[in-house]
């Protein structure tokens, strides 16, 4: 396919075809916005009156639409789609042993309650984690996962960032650069005694906005079941998606058995506790499902690795 420019009186749209051309256009505009599947961008612009003079659609950009598995797992381009990602991951699922695929199966279940088929066939992943909506859907997975970015701008070259506690600092704002471009995703694989969950709870089941989502990973050790790795991620929650690190912090080395629960939920109760009026509002159903979704995930586990 060839680059492409179409500009008016009011906008110039790029479709660059070569990482170094869209690296080099990003450079000069630097306020240009990137887009893939126009599904936040095009809301911005017609409900909330954005403007964006520069606009360059990165849908046709080898790098951002390979798909690699790699030893740690599965590097996903920025701008594959949703509908792609899940057959991908299906891929994956159906032919590598069950332990390693556990983050896949939570993204594939969590990908049948996003959106409707119409979006997620052109919604992207990078538009996904780069919008930072504090109600995102995949993010609560990809940052329990502890999944690794790839980005690069003409400034500071490539570089990676990993998903952690840092990532998402602020109402929309996330560790990458406003001149960086997201190139992929690394999503790892899990290993035998590591358990991964994914939860969301919406008004309605199909094509509906969570209200409180989370993405849920722990490290047991063979045998004893003591607690060597966890992270809690949820949206809903704050302005964004948030990693519960004092709670994970208090129950680190702690055993996975029914004393665990009352002691985790009250950790995290008091750390996501919603004050009264918070926007948004339901404040005790959504502290209450921070909770349940914690309970469902013990329970999980308890069934899983006994
Ligand atoms: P775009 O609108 O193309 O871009 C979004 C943002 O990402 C922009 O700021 C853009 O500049 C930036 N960006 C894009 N590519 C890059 C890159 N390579 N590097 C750096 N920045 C980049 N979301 C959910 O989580 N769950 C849902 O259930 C859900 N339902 C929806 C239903 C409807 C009807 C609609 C309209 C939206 C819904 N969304 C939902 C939100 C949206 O579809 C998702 O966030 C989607 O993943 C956005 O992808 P996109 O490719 O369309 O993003």
């Amino acid at each position: 396919k060839t680059s492409l420019v179409f500009s008016s009186d009011r906008v110039t749209w790029y479709r660059p075809t070569s990482l170094d051309d869209l690296v080099t256009l990003k450079a000069t505009y630097p306020d240009a916005r990137l887009v893939i599947g126009n599904t936040e961008v095009g809301l911005e612009m017609k409900l909330k009156n954005q403007h964006y003079p520069v606009i360059i659609a990165v849908t046709n950009i080898p790098e951002l639409l390979s798909v690699e598995r790699t030893l740690a797992g599965v590097q996903i381009g920025a701008s594959t789609t949703l509908t792609t990602l899940k057959e991908v991951l299906q891929e994956l699922v159906n032919t590598e042993p069950e332990h390693k695929t556990r983050v896949y199966v939570a993204i594939l279940e969590m990908l049948r309650w996003f959106a409707g088929k119409q979006i997620r066939n052109v919604a992207s992943i990078a538009g996904n984690i780069m919008t930072a909506s504090p109600i995102s859907d995949l993010n609560p997975l990809l940052l329990s996962a502890q999944c690794q970015l790839t980005v690069t701008s003409k400034e500071r070259g490539q570089r990676t960032i990993v998903m952690d506690d840092q990532f998402f600092y602020g109402y929309r704002k996330t560790l990458v650069k406003p001149d960086e471009i997201l190139i992929s995703v690394l999503i790892p694989f899990t290993r035998q005694n590591e358990f991964f969950c994914g939860y969301k709870q919406a008004h309605r089941r199909e094509d509906d906005i969570a209200i409180v989502n989370a993405g849920m990973r722990v490290v047991l050790t063979e045998g004893d079941n003591v607690i060597e790795e966890l992270a809690l991620s949820f949206g809903g929650m704050s302005p964004h998606t948030v990693m519960a690190t004092a709670t994970v912090k208090g129950l680190l080395g702690r055993k996975w058995d029914d004393d665990l629960v009352p002691e985790a939920c009250d950790l995290l109760g008091k750390e996501l506790a919603l004050p009264p009026g918070v926007p948004g509002g339901m404040e005790s159903y959504r502290n209450t499902l921070s909770l349940s979704f914690f309970f469902k995930f013990y329970l999980t586990v308890q069934m899983k690795s006994n």
